[in-house]
């Protein structure tokens, strides 16, 4: 079972925002996406989610097109954050992640409960009783994350479940940085697919099983990231000219611009 873009292209206000996009995020795996500002990223992102239907192709979740999807059960089995995710109302970061809970009927305090541990895994309790609109750009975007582990806390019976993420450590601290990469990896782990645009090359190296290089909306190039963050194909994507070498504790590419 898998999140399946389907040869996928959008065209809009005259632009080739995608062209020709084929794409399947495993479960149990972490899928990087990284690649230059406007190469079509959050687009993507917005069609793996049902936010933005494309010119054609389609999406699969676990081999059903999403559009045939009831929403709650949706809901209950792919949970998305989008890059921009505005919130003015001053809702408590417990409430913030409280909308998480929302599909699902498992009342109040069990709901109380997965929020609780949801907010302490993204090392957000201190925040509990804040104001989201009081926060720091860190602190929101930690608050969003535990939103949506809460959505996908519990095993569902729709098949493979998946976490769609796009940019959630760009306003993060390093170690905070490093706890949501904790974090995923060991949601993948336990079964579920993860997706997120990240730009950050040395972190998507640290933690994916597969790295997806956007450019001018295509894809430039797929793999493990030992295949894909090589100098010649970074070089050219990025307008480079990189020093990529190994990590002297984990062998894994290290990217210098
Ligand atoms: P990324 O996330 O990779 O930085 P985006 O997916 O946000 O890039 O945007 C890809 C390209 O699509 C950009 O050039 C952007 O300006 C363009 N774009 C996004 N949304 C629209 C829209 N609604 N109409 C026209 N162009 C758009
Ligand atoms: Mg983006």
């Amino acid at each position: 079972m898998a999140l399946v873009a389907e040869n996928i292209s959008l065209y809009l206000s005259g632009f080739n925002i995608l062209r020709n996009i084929n794409l399947s995020i495993s479960a149990g795996k972490v899928t990087a996406i990284v690649g230059p500002n406007g190469a079509g990223k959050s687009t993507l992102i917005k069609v793996l989610s049902g936010d933005i239907l494309p010119t054609s192709g389609g999406v699969l979740l676990n081999d059903k097109k999403l559009d045939r999807w009831p929403l709650e059960q949706r809901a209950k089995t792919m949970s998305v954050l989008p890059q921009h995710s505005s919130l003015d109302f001053p809702f408590t970061a417990s409430e913030v992640v409280s909308l998480g809970r929302i599909p699902h009927q498992t009342g109040v305090q069990k709901d109380n409960e997965i929020v609780k541990e949801a907010l302490d895994l993204v090392d957000a309790s201190y925040l509990k009783s804040r104001f989201f609109t009081q926060m720091s750009g860190g602190e929101k975007q930690r608050v969003q994350l535990a939103r949506v582990l809460a959505q996908i806390w519990e095993k569902e019976v729709y098949g493979e479940q998946f976490l769609v993420l796009d940019e959630p450590t760009a306003s993060l601290d390093l170690s905070h940085q490093m706890l949501t990469v904790k974090v995923v990896t060991d949601l993948a782990k336990q079964g579920v697919g993860v997706v997120m645009v990240i730009h950050d090359l040395n972190l998507a190296a640290s933690c994916a099983d597969h790295i997806v290089v956007f450019d001018k909306g295509i894809i430039a190039a797929t793999g493990q990231p030992d295949q894909v963050l090589n100098q010649e194909l970074i070089g050219k994507v990025f307008g480079i000219n990189p020093v990529i070498i190994s990590h002297p504790n984990t062998g894994k590419p290290l990217v210098f611009s």
